[in-house]
Order: C-alpha cells, then sequence, then structure tokens
C-alpha cells in the first residue's frame, strides 16, 4: 500500500521508469498529481511493472498508488485479462497425494501451461496443489484492478492453510508474493512456510551435485515482475546457475533493471508499445552474448518465446534448465 507519509515527493521512481522519458521535474508534478487524485498521465503509461516500489528510496511503494488510480479512472483495461482471471478462478482444483516425507507443491493455476513441465526426478513423489482454490490473484495488479487481491489472497491462504502441511513449495513467482509479501502487508497470517520454486531447485541441485552435468551455457534471465516483492531470493537464483555451469549474463535489463514482459501492455491494447519494449528486451540479451533466454513466470514465457527464438535466443524454463542439467531429456512439448 502507499504510504503517503514516506513520499518525499522526489519523482525519483518515475526518472527511473524505463516505460516513460520523465525529468525530475515532470516525475514530481506526476506524484503530486496522483496523490492529489488528479489526471495524471502516468496511470495510463504504466507497464505495471512494479519496479518503482524497489526504485522508491523511502519504500513508500509508489506503484501501489499508481494501481489504486488506474482502478479509480479505469485508465486502463484489460477485457481479455479479466476473462481469463475468471477462468482461472472457476477452474476445478486437486490435490494429487504424493508420498508421505515429501514436500507440497501449489502449481496455482498454471500446470496445463507449459505441458509435462512437472516431470522428472525433482518432482517426483511430491503432492501437487492445483486450481482454482490455489489462485493467487496478485496477478490482477498487471489488470488495473487492486480491489480482488485482498480478499483472493485471504481465501489463497485460507484455502492453503486447510491442506494442513507446515511448509508448502511456490512453483509460481507471483503465489510466493501472495503469501511472503502481500499477504502480511494486509495482516493476514500464514500458518505455513512459504519456499520458493528457486530455493526448492536450488536445494535439489545440491544435495545431487554428483547427477549435474554442466551445462556450460550463456543465459539472459527473464526476471517476473512480481519477483520486486522478494528481492532477496535473487543470490539464491546466482547460487543455482552457478551450481548447472549457467552464466546469467550481466545485461542491462535484469535485476532492479529487468523489463516487464509486457503482456500487460498487450491487455491494455497498447501493442506498439509492447512490441517496442520486448525488442530492447530481446536486443539487450543478445548484445550482452546470452544464447537461451530463462524464463520462471509461464505467462511471461508464453509472451517472450516467440520473439526470443526468432532473434536466435532459445527459450526455456528454469525448472526445464534445471532438468537438461541433471541429463533429463526433455518432453518435445516443454521446450
Ligand atoms: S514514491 Fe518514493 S521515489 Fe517516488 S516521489 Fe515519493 S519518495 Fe520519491
Ligand atoms: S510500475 Fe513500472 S512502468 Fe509503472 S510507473 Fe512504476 S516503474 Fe514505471
Amino acid at each position: 500500500m502507499f504510504d503517503e507519509s514516506k513520499c518525499k515527493r522526489c519523482g525519483e521512481c518515475f526518472v527511473r521508469c524505463h516505460y516513460v522519458e520523465y525529468d525530475q521535474d515532470r516525475a514530481v508534478k506526476e506524484m503530486e498529481a496522483l496523490i492529489a487524485g488528479e489526471p495524471t498521465e502516468i496511470v495510463s503509461l504504466c507497464a505495471t511493472c512494479i519496479a518503482c516500489n524497489t526504485y522508491c528510496p523511502q519504500d513508500a511503494h509508489p506503484f501501489d498508488l499508481i494501481l489504486q488510480r488506474q482502478e479509480e479512472t479505469k485508465a486502463v483495461q484489460s477485457p481479455k485479462g479479466l476473462a481469463l482471471a475468471q477462468e482461472w478462478r472457476d477452474s476445478p482444483s486437486e490435490i494429487v497425494r504424493g508420498e508421505p516425507g515429501r514436500p507440497v507443491i501449489s502449481l496455482c493455476v498454471v500446470d496445463p501451461l507449459i505441458p509435462r513441465m512437472f516431470e522428472g526426478r525433482v518432482y517426483q513423489g511430491m503432492t501437487f496443489l492445483k486450481g482454482g482454490d490455489y489462485f493467487c490473484h496478485v496477478g490482477y495488479c498487471h489488470m488495473g484492478l487492486q480491489s480482488p487481491i485482498e480478499p483472493g489472497v485471504r481465501q489463497l491462504v485460507e484455502n492453503l492453510a486447510r491442506v494442513g502441511t507446515e511448509e508448502i513449495v511456490f512453483f509460481h513467482d507471483e503465489c510466493f508474493a501472495a503469501v511472503k509479501s502481500v499477504a502480511p502487508a494486509y495482516g493476514i497470517n500464514v500458518p505455513f512456510r512459504p519456499v520458493h520454486i528457486i530455493t526448492y531447485l536450488r536445494d535439489y541441485v545440491r544435495d545431487h551435485r554428483e547427477e549435474v552435468r554442466r551445462l556450460d551455457l550463456r543465459a539472459a534471465y527473464q526476471q517476473p515482475c512480481s519477483s520486486r516483492y522478494s528481492m532477496e531470493k535473487d543470490p539464491i537464483l546466482d547460487e543455482l546457475f552457478e551450481l548447472i555451469g549457467v552464466e546469467r549474463v550481466a545485461r542491462k535489463y535484469d535485476r532492479q533493471e529487468a523489463l516487464c514482459c509486457d503482456a500487460p501492455l498487450v491487455g491494455f491494447g497498447q501493442r506498439e508499445r509492447a512490441i517496442e519494449s520486448s525488442a530492447r528486451n530481446i536486443e539487450d540479451a543478445k548484445a550482452h552474448g546470452a544464447e537461451l533466454m530463462v524464463f520462471l513466470c509461464p505467462m511471461c514465457t508464453l509472451r517472450l518465446r516467440r520473439p526470443a527464438r526468432e532473434a536466435g535466443l532459445r527459450p526455456i524454463h528454469l525448472s526445464n534448465l534445471v532438468r537438461l542439467a541433471l541429463g533429463e531429456q526433455l518432453p518435445p512439448e516443454t521446450t
């Protein structure tokens, strides 16, 4: 939530934004108008990448104010995104019981998006939670809506708590953000320990070092926007890449400076801006010598895999990259 008492009206948040070209004066004016509830350009141009929440030196959460104004003004709307979200919320839920002692993993609704993703040794014997009961609702922030997030996260935490386990691995970065950061911000108690898929994969690889074949590849990482809620896991990702012999190229649009996959802009009907932004993202990856484009979010994968491939980069999900390093043959559907 935006904290007006922390905001110094310095404009840093929008000066650093990769989706507008504001000097400090303009950035300060936009912020003052946003706070006053006056019309602003930024509510329409914001790509909902969440980056300014991490740029703000005062931790005032400016993106949360933009989102509030987007909902109030209907400056951006995503009818297809909303229809898809409704479909996901209504999708049937299932608990696929695994072996006692093996971890529980929540797949949200991403299971059908990349077929045969959860095969292989890494996932063997796990208990899978999937379907609408485990939909995290944080993605509404990419559709110009704030109001469904709090009740949705509350329901998600209740549904997960009913599973009755002490620890849950989250495959979807947004789900981890929901339980690790968003729920506490709304005062929602989370009665289990959330583990990010990156941490789970790092631990698995560390415990099975003798099975790893270092890949000796250079990769550009497409950081999901929701990772802004939990940047503390970034060193764990670096360690995972190192363990499997993949160099994460030090490109411009990574870590704090990462670009969105631009699916939200497409949803807002701003296709030209999305194409331009994706092109500079992929050019940046190429210019820094990447051979692969590695994804964590399935939506980023679906949005960028074709332009990445057309630019000569092999698109691959992080989980499948780990499976490759463990010597597994990937089914053609996963690539
Ligand atoms: S939200 Fe943060 S970065 Fe933006 S104007 Fe306020 S204090 Fe500055
Ligand atoms: S969320 Fe991203 S696109 Fe929107 S204003 Fe902040 S930095 Fe810019």
